[in-house]
C-alpha cells in the first residue's frame, strides 16, 4: 500500500495527527494554508513550522507532484492535456484550457467508468477504480502549480473554474466528489467559488436527489452548477448511446432536474455530444425542446470527437444549424462548443486509450 499524501487528508483529519504528535491546535490551519493557499510542492517552503515537524511529515505525508507521464498541447497552446500516473500506477486524465480569462481544469473522479456510453473513449476501456478525495483535487493544484509558476493566473485565483467533466461518473463515487467539491471551495483553501464548478454527470437519478439536499457551509444548497449528459430525447435512441437509460429513463431524469431546480434554485446544463445520422435530427431538437418546457435550462451541443471503438462521425454545419434552428425557435438558450483541443485527444479517455 502506498503512502498518504496530505491531499487523502480533511482539516479535521489533520488536526487530529498533528494533535496526537502534541503539536498546538493552529497547526493545522497552517499546513492547510500552505497546501490549499500557497500550493506549496515541498514540506521544506513551510518556514514557519518547526524543522522538526518538517520532517516528521515528510517521513508521514510524502509531498509529491503528480507524476506526469505524457502531456499533449494544442497547436495554439491554450489547451493542455497530461496522463497522471497515481501511487498504484493507474492513470488518469487531467485537462487545463485556457479561455479569455478563463483558466479551467477538467479533472476526472475514476479511473475508468462503469456506464459504457457507446462514444466515449474513456467508457470503451471500462471500469479501474475510483478515486480518493485527495486524487480528485490533486488534480486542480497540480495544475494551478502550473499556472502559478508560468505567472498565468489573470484572475486573482490560481485556477477560475473547475469541471469534473474528465474521466469517470462523479455520482457514482459521490462521497469523495462531494468531498472534494467542499475541499476545493473551502473559503479557508482553496477558495474556488462553487458557482466556478461543474459536476457533470449522465444521470444518476437517486444521486441527483441527493446532491439537491447537500447544503453549503453558509447553510444553503450547494451553488455548483450540475450538468448532465443527455445525448437524446427519446428513451429509445437514450437507451442505446448511455446503457443507464434503461434504468433510470428520461421521464424519471427529467423528474430529478426539476426537483433539483427547485430545491437549488440554480439552472441545469444538458450537454449533446452531436453525432451525424444518429442525434442530430431536427425531430430530435424538437424532443428535447419539449423536455425542457419550464425548466431553467441551458443545452451545450458537443460535436462528437471521433473514437477509435465508434464508427460515428461529427455532423455537417448544415445540420448542426438544422439542429440549433429548432432550438432557437423554440426559444431554448444552446451553446455549440468550440472544437478547441481535438489534436490533442481531448476528448475523455483519449490520451489513455492511445497508450494503453
Ligand atoms: N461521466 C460524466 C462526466 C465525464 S464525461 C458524464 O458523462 O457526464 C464528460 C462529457 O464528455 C460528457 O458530456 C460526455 O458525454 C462527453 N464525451 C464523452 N466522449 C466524448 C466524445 N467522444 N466526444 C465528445 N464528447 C464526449
Ligand atoms: Fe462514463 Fe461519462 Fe464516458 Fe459515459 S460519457 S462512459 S458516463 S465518462
Amino acid at each position: 500500500m502506498s503512502a498518504l499524501s496530505p491531499y487523502d487528508l480533511s482539516l479535521p483529519e489533520l488536526q487530529a495527527l498533528l494533535e496526537g504528535w502534541g503539536e498546538p491546535p493552529f497547526r493545522a490551519r497552517q499546513v492547510w494554508e500552505w497546501l490549499y493557499v500557497h500550493l506549496a510542492d515541498d514540506w521544506e517552503q513551510m518556514t514557519n513550522l518547526p524543522r522538526t515537524l518538517r520532517e516528521r511529515l515528510a517521513a508521514h505525508l510524502p509531498l509529491v507532484s503528480p507524476r506526469v507521464l505524457a502531456t499533449q498541447v494544442s497547436s495554439d497552446g491554450l489547451t493542455r492535456k497530461d496522463l497522471l500516473q497515481l501511487a498504484d500506477g493507474e492513470t488518469i486524465e487531467t485537462v487545463l484550457m485556457r479561455y479569455e480569462r478563463r483558466r479551467t481544469a477538467c479533472i476526472s473522479t475514476q479511473v475508468g467508468c462503469p456506464i459504457g456510453c457507446l462514444f466515449c473513449a474513456t467508457g470503451q476501456a471500462g471500469f479501474r477504480r475510483n478515486l480518493s478525495a485527495g486524487e480528485i483535487v490533486a488534480q486542480a493544484i497540480h495544475f494551478a502549480r502550473i499556472l502559478r509558476a508560468e505567472g498565468d493566473t489573470p484572475t486573482d485565483r490560481p485556477l477560475s473554474n473547475v469541471v469534473l467533466m474528465g474521466m469517470g461518473e462523479p455520482l457514482l463515487n459521490y462521497p469523495a466528489t462531494l468531498e472534494a467539491i467542499r475541499r476545493l471551495s473551502d473559503p479557508q483553501g482553496f477558495r474556488l467559488g462553487q458557482r466556478h464548478i461543474t459536476l457533470s454527470t449522465v444521470g444518476i437519478v437517486p444521486e441527483i436527489d441527493r446532491l439537491a439536499e447537500e447544503t453549503s457551509p453558509s447553510g444553503g444548497p450547494l451553488q455548483i452548477t450540475l450538468a448532465i449528459s443527455l445525448h437524446a430525447a427519446t428513451d429509445e435512441l437514450r437507451n442505446r448511446l448511455v446503457p443507464i437509460n434503461r434504468r433510470y429513463g428520461l421521464d424519471a431524469l427529467f423528474a430529478a432536474c426539476r426537483r433539483y431546480v427547485n430545491r437549488t434554485g440554480r439552472r441545469i446544463s444538458f450537454e449533446w455530444v452531436l453525432i451525424a445520422g444518429v442525434n442530430d435530427s431536427p425531430a430530435q431538437a424538437g424532443a428535447l425542446a419539449d423536455r425542457l418546457q419550464g425548466l431553467t435550462a441551458h443545452v451545450n451541443l458537443i460535436p462528437l470527437n471521433p473514437t477509435p471503438a465508434y464508427e460515428g462521425k461529427p455532423p455537417s454545419r448544415p445540420a448542426i444549424a438544422a439542429f440549433t434552428d429548432v432550438l432557437e425557435r423554440r426559444g431554448i438558450p444552446f451553446t455549440v462548443r468550440l472544437r478547441r483541443g481535438i489534436e490533442i485527444q481531448a476528448g475523455c479517455g483519449q490520451l489513455r486509450g492511445r497508450r494503453a
